[in-house]
C-alpha cells in the first residue's frame, strides 16, 4: 500500500465517509450503476476504499422471492475500485454504496464497507457514516454472546445488532439496535428487499432522500439515501427532504415509510460540514453550503478587516469564504494560489526535505498576481499549522510585502468524538497558543478568526449545531468533558 501523507499535508480535520443507497422502482434502471456514479460526488468524503452491495433476487421455495447481497470493494478511489465487468454483476434494483476515510478501525480492506451479513433468516448490508461512542461496550457484549468479528470497525458492531435482532422482524430488529446504539451515525441499510435510512438523534451527520425521474409526472422511478445532495444531482434525481435527527425511514417499491425512533431528539449537525467537509453545491438541513461560505467571509470581514489590495482564498474552500470577504471589505478578490488537484491521500516523500516540501508540492503561489501586494489570504481552518506557515512564506518569497491570515471557523482547540479525525489536543496549534502567538508562529502580519456567533449567523443562526470541537461542549455526552446545554 502507498506510504499515508505527511503531516504537513494532514493539516486539516477529515470527513469519515460518505454513503449512498438507491432504490430503482423503474425496473429499466440499474441501482448498482447508479450508486457508482453517486459515489464520485462523494469521493471528498473519504479516499481510503470505495464499496458497492446490491441485492440479488431469485425464485425461491415455496413460491417466494429470495434476496440474496453481493458486495464488491476495494482499497483506492471509486474510479480505481469499480471495472464494468465488475458492475455487470452487481445489476440491481437496489443497492447501496461507501466510500471511507477511516477514523475508528485502521485503514484497511477488512475495514472497507459496505458490511454485509448473511445468516438463516436472509442478508443485510450496512453502509454507515459516523463514530459510536460506545461501540466497544457493545461490541464485548456481542462477543460475549459468541458474536464474531471480523474488522477493528464500530460499524461491523451495528450490523452484528441488527443481524442478532432480526428475528424480531426488520422494523424491530432496527429500532431495537438504533436505541442501543449512541454516537453520530447516518446509515443506509440494506435488508430482504427494502432499503432502510437512519440519523442519530441529534443528526450530527447529514442524510437526506431524493427520488428518480421516472419519466411520467405522477410516479417516481426510485428513492434514494446520501450524505449529500449533490450525489442525488450526480444520479439524476431530485431532492425531496432531510432525514430528520432520530428518523427512520423504510423504503419498498413505491412506499417511503418513515417515523421518529427517539423521544429525545436535539438538531446538533456539524457545523464543519458547512465549513469544509460537503461539497459546495449540496444544501444541507435547508442551509446551502456555498452561501453559508460567502456570507462566512462578508461576516468575517466585518469582524476583522484588514488594510489590503488583494484578498485570495485557499483553493478550493476558502474560494467562497475569500469572495463574501472581498464584498464587504471592498478588497480585490483574485487568485493568487494554485492547488494540484492530484495530490491524493497518499503523497510519497523518501526524505525530511521532500516532507517539509510536500506542501509546495500541492499549493504554488501566482507571483505576478501578489508581487508588492498586501496580501489577505481566507482559509477554513488551522488545525496544526503547518500549511499557513508554509503559505506565509511562499507567498512573502513570491514578493507579497504584507501576509494577512483569516479564517472562517473559529479556532479549533478540542477533539470531535463523532466520527472526524482530529490530531491530539497537543498538536492542535490554537490549544497551545493563543492568536498573536500564532500568528508570531505563522509570520503572518496579522491573524483573526470568525466568532462562534459569526460562524452561527453565517449558518442562518437558529442554533442546532455541533461546535464542540470550537467550544469543547459536545451534544452528546463524552466521558471527561461538557455537555452542551442550550
Ligand atoms: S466536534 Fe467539531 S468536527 Fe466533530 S461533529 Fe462537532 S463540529 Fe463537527
Amino acid at each position: 500500500m502507498a506510504p499515508p501523507l505527511p503531516e504537513t499535508l494532514r493539516d486539516k480535520l477529515h470527513e469519515e465517509c460518505g454513503v449512498l443507497g438507491i432504490y430503482c422502482t423503474d425496473p429499466k434502471k440499474d441501482a448498482a450503476s447508479l450508486v457508482y456514479y453517486g459515489l464520485f460526488s462523494l469521493q471528498h468524503r473519504g479516499q481510503e476504499s470505495a464499496g458497492i452491495a446490491a441485492v440479488q433476487s431469485c425464485p425461491g421455495s415455496g413460491g417466494k422471492t429470495e434476496h440474496t447481497i453481493e458486495c464488491r470493494k476495494g482499497m483506492g478511489l471509486v474510479g480505481d475500485v469499480f471495472t464494468g465487468e465488475i458492475l455487470s454483476q452487481l445489476k440491481s434494483s437496489a443497492a447501496l454504496g461507501h466510500v471511507r476515510y477511516s477514523t475508528a478501525g485502521s485503514s484497511s480492506l477488512e475495514n472497507a464497507q459496505p458490511f454485509v451479513s448473511r445468516f438463516k433468516l436472509g442478508s443485510i448490508a450496512v453502509a454507515h457514516n459516523g463514530t459510536l461512542t460506545n461501540a466497544d461496550v457493545v461490541r464485548e457484549l456481542l462477543e460475549d454472546a459468541g458474536v464474531g468479528f471480523t474488522s477493528s470497525s464500530d460499524s461491523e458492531v451495528i450490523i452484528n445488532l441488527i443481524a442478532k435482532n432480526y428475528k424480531k422482524g426488520l422494523e424491530k430488529a432496527l429500532t431495537d439496535t438504533i436505541k442501543f446504539i449512541k454516537g453520530s451515525y447516518a446509515l443506509v441499510v440494506l435488508a430482504g428487499d427494502a432499503l432502510v435510512g437512519a440519523r442519530d438523534p441529534n443528526g450530527i451527520r447529514p442524510l437526506c432522500l431524493g427520488k428518480l425521474d421516472s419519466g411520467k409526472s405522477e410516479e417516481s422511478g426510485g428513492w434514494v439515501l446520501t450524505s449529500e445532495s449533490c450525489a442525488i444531482d450526480a444520479v439524476g434525481g431530485s431532492f425531496v427532504r432531510d432525514i430528520e435527527p432520530g428518523e427512520l425511514v423504510i423504503i419498498r417499491q413505491n412506499e417511503v415509510f418513515s417515523f421518529t425512533f427517539s423521544e429525545k431528539t436535539r438538531r446538533a449537525v456539524c457545523a464543519f460540514e458547512y465549513v469544509y467537509f460537503a461539497r459546495p453545491d449540496s444544501v444541507i438541513d435547508s442551509v446551502d453550503v456555498y452561501g453559508s461560505r460567502v456570507r462566512a467571509g462578508e461576516i468575517l470581514g466585518r469582524e476583522s478587516a484588514a488594510k489590503a489590495d488583494l484578498v485570495i482564498g485557499v483553493p478550493d474552500s476558502g474560494v467562497p469564504a475569500a469572495i463574501g470577504y472581498g464584498r464587504a471589505t471592498a478588497t480585490p478578490f483574485g487568485l493568487g494560489i494554485v492547488k494540484s488537484k492530484y495530490v491524493g491521500r497518499t503523497f510519497i516523500a523518501p526524505s525530511q526535505i521532500m516532507r517539509e516540501r510536500a506542501v509546495s508540492v500541492k499549493y504554488n503561489v501566482i507571483e505576478s498576481e501578489v508581487r508588492g501586494k498586501r496580501v489577505v489570504i481566507i482559509d477554513d481552518s488551522i488545525v496544526r499549522g503547518t500549511t499557513s506557515r508554509r503559505l506565509v512564506l511562499i507567498l512573502k518569497t513570491a514578493g507579497a510585502r504584507e501576509v494577512h491570515i483569516r479564517v472562517w471557523s473559529p479556532p479549533v482547540r478540542f477533539p470531535c468524538y463523532f466520527g472526524i479525525d482530529t490530531p491530539h489536543r497537543k498538536d492542535l496549534i490554537s490549544n497551545m497558543n493563543n492568536v498573536s502567538e500564532l500568528c508570531a508562529s505563522l509570520g503572518a502580519d496579522s491573524l483573526a478568526f470568525i466568532s462562534v456567533e459569526g460562524l452561527l449567523e453565517s449558518l442562518d443562526g437558529d442554533g442546532g449545531y455541533c461546535l464542540g470541537c470550537f467550544t469543547g461542549e459536545y451534544p452528546i455526552p463524552v466521558p471527561g468533558e461538557k455537555i452542551y446545554t442550550p
